[in-house]
Formats: C-alpha cells, sequence, structure tokens
C-alpha cells in the first residue's frame, strides 16, 4: 500500500474522524465501520460513525452499534458532528450517490478523505484511494489497512470480531469471494482472542419467528424458476410488506436460497419496499450481474452480488427483468 507511509503519520496525531458507510448497511459495512473506529480509537482520535439508513437489528450486538448516528433519524446531530471533522473515512462504497444526501453534505466538508472498497469502478472522490475488488469485503482490506500501519498489534477482540463480522457476511458464510488469505485472516483473528462462534450465532442463530415465516412464503408463493435461463426469482409486493410487517434488514439473505437450487446461475430478488422497488441480483461463476444491474437499471456493486433501485413499478420491473434474460443467454449457457 504506497499511501500507507501519509497515512501513518497522519493517525499517528489525533484527529476528529468520521466513518461513512452506504445505505442499507449490512455486515461488511457495519463490522468495517466499527472495526475501524475501534482501531482508531486507540490513538485517541475523536471517531463517529454515520450511516445514512439503520442497520439490520442483529448488529446491534457489535460493540459500538449503539452510537453510530443514523442521518435519516440524527440529521441535525450528524451535520453538527460532520461540520467539526477534518478526517473522513468512506467505506464498502465508493460514490456519493451510495451515500444520498449524507453525501450531499459531506462533498464540501474541507476535510482529508480515505476511501477503503471493494466495488468496481470508485469515483474519484478520496485524497487516499485504497480500492480493490479482489479482496472479499471491506473488513478483509481494514485487516491489511492496519496491517499496513504496522498495527497488527492494536487488533484486539474487540477489532477482530468486527472485522469478522463482515468477512462471514460478505463471503456468505466462507461460501463465495474466499481465497487462502481470507482463511489466514480469520486463523490469526481467532489468535488474537476474537470469539468465532459468537459471530456466527449473532448472524445466524438470532432470527426472529416472523422472518422464518416470511422466508417460507417467499419460497412456497413467491418463487419463479426458468430453468431455459438457469435463472430463479422472488418476488415480494406491497401487500407482503404489510402482512408481514417487513422492516428493515427483515429480507437479507433471502435471494441466496436461489442459488441452492443445483442449476441456478442466476438468483434474483425484487420486491416493492414502501417507496422504492428494489432488485438484488446473485450470480455464480462468470456470470456479471453489475453489468446486468448497471446496464439495465443504473445499479451496480460486484460482479457475482449487485443491487439496484427501481422507479418503475413492481410488475414493470419483473418485466424488464425477464425480457433483458434472452440477452444473456450465451453468458449463462456457458457457465
Ligand atoms: P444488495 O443486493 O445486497 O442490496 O447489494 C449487493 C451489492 O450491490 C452490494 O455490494 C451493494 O453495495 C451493491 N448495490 C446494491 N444496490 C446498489 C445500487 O443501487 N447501486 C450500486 N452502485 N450498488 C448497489
Ligand atoms: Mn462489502
Amino acid at each position: 500500500m504506497e499511501v500507507a507511509s501519509a497515512l501513518r503519520q497522519l493517525i499517528q496525531i489525533p484527529q476528529n474522524v468520521a466513518i461513512l458507510s452506504h445505505r442499507n448497511p449490512d455486515g461488511d459495512a457495519i463490522g468495517s465501520s466499527l472495526a475501524l473506529r475501534h482501531y482508531l480509537e486507540q490513538y485517541g482520535h475523536t471517531v463517529h460513525v454515520i450511516f445514512p439508513s439503520e442497520y439490520p437489528e442483529e448488529f446491534e450486538a457489535l460493540p459500538g452499534a449503539e452510537e453510530i448516528l443514523i442521518w435519516d433519524i440524527h440529521t441535525e446531530e450528524s451535520k453538527q458532528v460532520l461540520q467539526r471533522k477534518n478526517l473522513l473515512f468512506f467505506l464498502d462504497f465508493n460514490a456519493y450517490n451510495r451515500i444520498d444526501k449524507l453525501g450531499d453534505f459531506v462533498k464540501p466538508l474541507n476535510a482529508t478523505r480515505v476511501m477503503i472498497d471493494h466495488h468496481l469502478y470508485p469515483d474519484d472522490i478520496a485524497d487516499f484511494l485504497f480500492s480493490d475488488p479482489s479482496y472479499s469485503s471491506t473488513c478483509e482490506m481494514v485487516y491489511r489497512f492496519i496491517e499496513a500501519m504496522d498495527d497488527k498489534i492494536k487488533i484486539n477482540p474487540t477489532v477482530g470480531k468486527c472485522i469478522y463480522t463482515g468477512i462471514v457476511t460478505d463471503t456468505g458464510s466462507f461460501r463465495h469471494a474466499t481465497n487462502a488469505s481470507i482463511f489466514r485472516i480469520t486463523a490469526d483473528l481467532i489468535e488474537r482472542g476474537m470469539n468465532d462462534t459468537s459471530v456466527q450465532d449473532m448472524i445466524f442463530n438470532s432470527q426472529k419467528e416472523k422472518n422464518l415465516r416470511l422466508l417460507g412464503h417467499c419460497l412456497a408463493n413467491r418463487m419463479e424458476y426458468w430453468p431455459e435461463f438457469k435463472t430463479a426469482l422472488i418476488w415480494l409486493s406491497k401487500k407482503d410488506y404489510e402482512t408481514f410487517q417487513i422492516q428493515r434488514g427483515d429480507t437479507e439473505g433471502i435471494v441466496n436460497y436461489l442459488l441452492s437450487i443445483k442449476d441456478v446461475r442466476i438468483a434474483a430478488f425484487i420486491h416493492n419496499q414502501p417507496t422504492v422497488v428494489k432488485l438484488s441480483l446473485r450470480s455464480k461463476g462468470n456470470i456479471d450481474v453489475q453489468e446486468m444491474c448497471h446496464t439495465h437499471f443504473n445499479g451496480g456493486g460486484h460482479r457475482n452480488a449487485s443491487g439496484a433501485y427501481s422507479h418503475d413499478s413492481l410488475k414493470a420491473t419483473i418485466d424488464k427483468f425477464k425480457a433483458i434474460l434472452p440477452l444473456y443467454t450465451e453468458q449463462i449457457l456457458k457457465s
């Protein structure tokens, strides 16, 4: 990391730091943000973590989660806090449009910006850019960042727990985007006192009963499968949102069940959230759902996991998704 020595000097002196991550923060967003916070605080920095919107409830168990400022809820406080900041970290996102109004507020601020992110095609919005889509997760990058600062000694069980959270969630519990390094990092975190089973429990064994029933509904009543395109879809209507009282995070992970069908190569989850229709696409192998989301729905993400928003109706969005599949037949059948 070439930027390391300049950054190392910067963080030696206590700064007023804000760590920002993307809308609908996932385990990697919250894990990387809190890991960095607990690391930086060991230098005496004043650190606030600020997200545009709320995070899924299970992550309330992470140390420091309760102090996170949510722009949608704590707008005024977030503004006041941000105005005093001179060092901003952008974690797990690479364009201002991923943080909406928070981005509009942050753009003109006079502060040094550091981006640590593993999505494709970063915007030129940081003074220090640490962007590499070959990493499994931003949490893995935060580990490498701390290592590049010569500070592995500062990876205590709390920092380790937060890092491990994003590694587990962004690799689907070591099912994809894995490599030798991710297992070595995990081993190192465990040796440094991180309790891995407590993280797995927090993520996978903290479901509410209603979410299991929602999953049953999705699989039994809302699933479509087109073997000719090796594609499966789950959709949810506005009415489903009411019936199951769906809240933030409740639909997380549902799309992945489709990938467990033997021949499925593309999995889609299209749901009519209260204000917008959201698409989540997942793929196996070389099929590029990032390109699909970007070209047809103005979204993005990673090759095998991408998302987008649609301002069309649920039906129109599903129809559009079905209509573009033939464009990808060759890619799908080759995979
Ligand atoms: P999810 O489907 O779980 O919301 O997101 C999957 C991946 O795609 C994540 O890395 C997420 O950051 C990215 N993503 C989701 N929605 C959007 C979007 O509207 N625009 C862009 N650029 N990326 C998105
Ligand atoms: Mn991530």
